[in-house]
């Protein structure tokens, strides 16, 4: 028998959160529904994967992996420097995007802080922070799907530590107007860090697109930007994100409160490779602009209505309860995610495939209102 767990090991706040709601793994999709998988996308993966030089170089430093990697990723964090036209002092490199939001949580949070997000949102941006020992004010996004900016300046007070949010949001998939990021700007507290989370820059429509670093450069808060490798790059599985704060001293903090050696070198060589191929990413990005258009007309067809989307998904309202919905596409080889967040538990993220896996899931939602 196992040994008994002390009542009070595990920190209450841990003991509070629930479970992460992650997608579904395909080898644990088939143990589960003995089926295989016709569509992944519950996960906002890539359907053209990574670019082919990030594959090669996976390979070919695949020789050097008895080495420790290196702790400071120099030579990442000088190409993004140099990309995003900072030093790169300011910028910081994680294990994915995730990582460095925990790594910023530790850094800054202190028992009883006030965090401010908006609902719905990724679920780290809360139970992160809750993990920490803070208390999260969440805002709704209203019903036309417009940033609530009134409502995040109601919830922030004087010494709210975060403002964390993500634009274009996961999992409704809106991009902010630049009109309202600086309108957000103006209405958060001097000394509230403004973590804006980015990643689904690459997929924003051009007439849509502004530079938030050089707005933020302006600004009297201190501030990072939180971009990741893993969506539009094609990365997710070997996990490269990355950061650029407002001050190298915000940088050296997370340097402290990440994993010194949580980046790898397969992941450096791969990230090197995948942001220098323009080619791959203008590809990618084409296929997602055009199936966000197509998916949400036909879904719009059969009487489900989604938010607009600047992302790789769509956020769809499913009639009824989300998780019972997205159960029934499970049985016929679908996986996309259906929303656990309350008032948002009728609505479903399904990610933007392959034209034949997206159609596999029009079909499969066909069939299910066929069989209603
Ligand atoms: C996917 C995602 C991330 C990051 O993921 P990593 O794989 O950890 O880089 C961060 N924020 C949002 C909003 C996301 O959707």
């Amino acid at each position: 028998m196992a040994s008994p767990l002390p009542a009070d090991l595990i920190r209450p706040q841990i003991a509070a959160l629930p479970t992460y709601n992650a997608g579904l793994a395909l080898d644990r999709f088939s143990d589960i529904y003995g089926i295989d998988c016709i569509a992944k996308l519950d996960s906002n993966e890539n359907p053209l994967g990574a670019a082919p030089g990030a594959i090669a170089a996976i390979k070919s430093s695949a020789d050097g992996i008895a080495r420790y990697p290196d702790a400071t990723n120099a030579a990442l964090r000088q190409m993004i420097a140099r990309r995003c036209g900072t030093k790169a002092d300011r910028v910081i490199i994680g294990n994915g995007s995730e990582d460095l939001i925990g790594a910023l949580f530790r850094a800054t949070l202190r028992d009883g802080d006030h965090v401010v997000t908006i609902c719905p949102s990724f679920g780290l941006h809360e139970f992160g922070a809750m993990a920490c020992g803070a208390s999260v004010t969440k805002v709704n996004f209203p019903d036309d799907w417009s940033f609530p900016v009134d409502g995040l300046a109601r919830a922030m007070q004087r010494d709210t530590r975060i403002l964390i949010f993500a634009s274009p949001s996961n999992p409704t998939g809106p991009a902010i107007t630049e009109t309202d990021f600086r309108a957000v700007i103006d209405v958060t507290p001097q000394d509230t860090l403004i973590a804006f989370d980015e990643a689904y820059i690459e997929y924003v429509q051009k007439s849509a697109q502004f530079d938030a670093l050089a707005i933020l450069a302006e600004c009297k808060q201190p501030w990072i930007v939180l971009r990741t490798c893993s969506k539009a790059y094609g990365l997710a599985g070997i996990r490269v994100g990355y950061g650029i704060a407002s001050d190298e001293r915000l940088i050296n903090a997370l340097m402290k409160t990440r994993n010194p050696f949580g980046v790898n070198a397969l992941a450096v060589a791969a990230a090197i490779e995948a942001l220098s191929d323009e080619a791959h990413l203008a590809q990618v990005v084409e296929l997602a602009t055009a199936e966000r258009v197509r998916i949400a007309e036909a879904l719009r067809a059969m009487g489900h209505e989604s938010a607009p989307s600047q992302t790789n998904f769509v956020f769809f309202n499913t009639g009824g309860d989300a998780s019972g919905f997205a159960e029934s596409l499970r049985k016929k080889g679908i996986l996309i995610k259906g929303w656990q967040e309350e008032p948002f538990r009728n609505w479903a993220r399904v990610t933007m495939g392959s034209v034949a896996e997206n159609d596999a899931f029009l079909a499969a939602v066909a069939e299910l209102a066929a069989e209603a």
